[in-house]
Parts: C-alpha cells; structure tokens; sequence
C-alpha cells in the first residue's frame, strides 16, 4: 500500500490543499495529511478546529486521514512508516525553500519527497492570503471549502 504524509499548518485548509490532496488521492493508497504542532506559532484557527476542517472535506474520502504530530516530519514519517511526503508548488519561492527541506530531510532519512504542482484556479491561494482576508472581513469564500465557510 501508498501512503504519502501530506505536512503543512493548514491554517486554515483552503482550495489550494484540497486540489493537491484530492490529485494525490489519484496515485497513493492513503493521504495522511499531517497538522505540524509548534508551540512557539501563533494560529488563527485552534488545532481542533484545523482537524476539523480537514475531516469534514474529506469525510466522503476513505483515503484521507489527518493526524496531528510534534518534531520533525521525517521522524514522524519513520514513526508510522511512512516513505513518501506530499508537498504543493506555486511559485519560484515555494521550489527554492522546498528544495532546501527535501534535500535536508534526504540527509535525514531515505524519505522520498513527492511535489505536485499546483492547479491553474488555484495557485494563487495561501492560508497566509486567507487569514489577512479573514481579519479584514473581507469575502474568503472563494478560496477555502464549504466546511471552513459554514465553520467559521
Ligand atoms: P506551511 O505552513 O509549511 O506553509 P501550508 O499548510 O501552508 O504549509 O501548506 C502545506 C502544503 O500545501 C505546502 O506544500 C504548500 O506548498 C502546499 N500549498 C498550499 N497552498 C497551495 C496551493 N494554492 N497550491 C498548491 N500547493 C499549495
């Protein structure tokens, strides 16, 4: 069986994870989107809520699963046993600093680090985006699934 962890802050999920998450659906057996827990971050949604809105996507979904871990995600990864990290490009931005991750975790672990890059509709998306909107009040229903717009 495939199993790629999908890491990220996912604060909150937007339409930009799900295009990944559901396109990732097509070539693994199981998607284990993973909530990085830090506790020196601050987040607009709780880890509850952040859960919550991952499951709620996907409840239709028996691929997905969401779990919530600490530490490195290479550690986490060899924990449950898993060879493959999932990971979205955007831009030149998002390639460079995924680079230096991919190549640091290679050092760290024989962890394959699968990109897909990100969908037309979507690439311009970013949970940092969102939350600005959101603090804004400005209309963010464009960019997040149903369950963060009925949630929140
Ligand atoms: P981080 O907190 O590490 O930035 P995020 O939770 O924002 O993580 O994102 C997790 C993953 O989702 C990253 O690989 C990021 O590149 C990807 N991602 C976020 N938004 C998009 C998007 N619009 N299109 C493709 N990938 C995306």
């Amino acid at each position: 069986m495939k199993r790629a962890l999908f890491p990220g802050s996912f604060d909150p999920l937007t339409l930009g994870h799900v295009d990944i998450i559901t396109r990732a659906a097509t070539l693994f057996d199981e998607i284990i989107v993973a909530i990085g827990v830090n506790a020196d971050k601050k987040y607009m949604f709780s880890l509850e809520q952040r859960k919550q809105f991952i499951e709620d996507t996907f409840k239709n979904e028996p691929k997905v699963k969401v779990v919530t871990y600490e530490g490195l995600t290479v550690d986490y990864c060899k924990a449950i046993d898993v060879p493959f990290i999932l990971r979205g490009l955007r831009n030149p931005a998002d390639f460079e600093f995924e680079k230096a991750i991919a190549h640091t975790n290679r050092d760290l672990a024989p962890i394959e680090t699968v990109f897909l890059l990100t969908s037309a509709q979507t690439s311009y998306i970013a949970s940092n985006i969102v939350r600005d909107v959101i603090r804004n009040n400005g209309d963010y229903t464009k960019l997040v699934p149903d369950a963060v717009r009925l949630n929140n």
